[in-house]
């Protein structure tokens, strides 16, 4: 890299952090000089990330890279957006540890995750390396979680669901396979380009996370968002996707299952007419079937899951996230280089 005089292009740190820090790992600056302590003017210390030039005295924005995150206060089970704006090469990062698969978005860069449901309130740490104009900057974030609110309910269904026959417990093994199957599609850059929307417009009637006890004894939690609706009400696509399971199953009943990319699934379970094919590709809003009461259900609803990242999320929480590349928008906490100004 070209030398720079100190004096007259001053540097500032964006980020501090101790050696070692995985995200940083792969780009700390090493060899001869580093090492020895004889740095050549500008060149940086080994755990010391510099953003780049301060623009002279007269405000002008720092361009360079950006970090933000959605939503900026999570609860346990929510997907996280992360977006990178500003940076001319594919970024690298974790949330608590976990690795980002980012990929190229609207004019930067973006990876979604999420928060397991066991997730305890408190600061959750997101770490990304990303290249601007030159050096690679550590951009430090935090997601204040906060309580899920999780509700405790009981709940009565035929017995079969809570101690299923012998001879079902091959079918839910099968069952079992087949989503394994379904989720395991090749990471891909969204299939979408705009937001999420209810795959149904309804009263909800349960959300996500309740923490269920069927009949007294079967103890589970509640990894979906249920839409009340009579039998024969239409559900759509809540986004744009490729079918990966058509299925009847043992505990989901009919169910639809849409791949979205960046690691993006939504499930639409208890169907009582599923009308789309595996593999096909559907835009949002289109039919993909209808309410039914199909599976361990109390009655006719539909059962939305979202899965991101692995983990099944909450799908209200989902429908709050910009994709459209808002950074500045409400509920977005945004790292910028410049909170390092004087
Ligand atoms: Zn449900």
């Amino acid at each position: 890299m070209p030398a720079r005089n100190p004096s007259a292009s001053r540097v500032f740190v964006l980020a501090l952090l101790a050696t070692g820090t995985p995200a940083l790992a792969g780009n700390t600056p090493t060899g001869p000089s580093a090492a020895s302590g004889t740095r050549a003017p500008g060149a940086p210390t080994p755990g010391v990330v510099v953003q780049g030039e301060l623009a002279p005295l007269k405000v002008k924005p720092v361009d360079g890279p950006r970090l933000s995150l959605q939503p900026a206060n999570p609860k346990p089970g929510d997907p996280v957006l992360v977006t990178v704006s500003g940076a001319s090469a594919l970024p690298s990062g974790t949330v608590a540890g976990r690795p980002l698969r980012f990929f190229a978005w609207s004019d930067g860069y973006a990876a979604l995750t999420s928060l397991p449901v066991e997730q305890v309130e408190g600061s959750v740490p997101v770490d990304v390396t990303a290249s601007g104009r030159g050096l690679p900057v550590l951009l430090s974030g935090v997601l204040h979680v906060g309580a899920p609110g999780f509700r405790e309910r009981e709940l009565k269904v035929a017995n079969k669901y809570v101690s299923p026959p012998k001879a079902v417990k091959a079918r839910m093994e099968a069952d079992r396979k087949a989503f394994a199957a379904a989720f395991a599609q090749p990471f891909v850059a969204p299939l979408f380009g705009q937001n999420f929307a209810w795959p149904r417009e309804a009263t909800v009637t349960a959300p996500f996370g309740d923490r269920r006890s069927f009949n007294g004894k079967l103890q589970t939690q509640h990894f979906g968002v249920d839409l009340d609706g009579a039998t024969g009400s239409p559900v759509v696509a809540a986004n744009d996707g490729t079918v990966v399971m058509v299925r009847d199953n043992y505990a989901s009943g009919n169910t639809v299952l849409l791949h979205h990319g960046a690691g993006l699934y939504t499930a639409y379970f208890h169907l009582s007419r599923i009308d789309v094919k595996d593999g096909a590709t559907v835009k949002q809003g289109e039919a993909l079937g209808l309410v039914g009461n199909t599976g361990r259900v109390t009655g006719p609803h539909l059962h939305w899951g979202v899965k991101a990242d692995d983990r099944w999320v909450d799908g209200q929480t989902l429908l709050k996230l910009d994709f459209t590349g808002a950074p500045e928008a409400p509920g977005v906490a945004t790292n910028a280089p410049g909170l390092g100004n004087p």
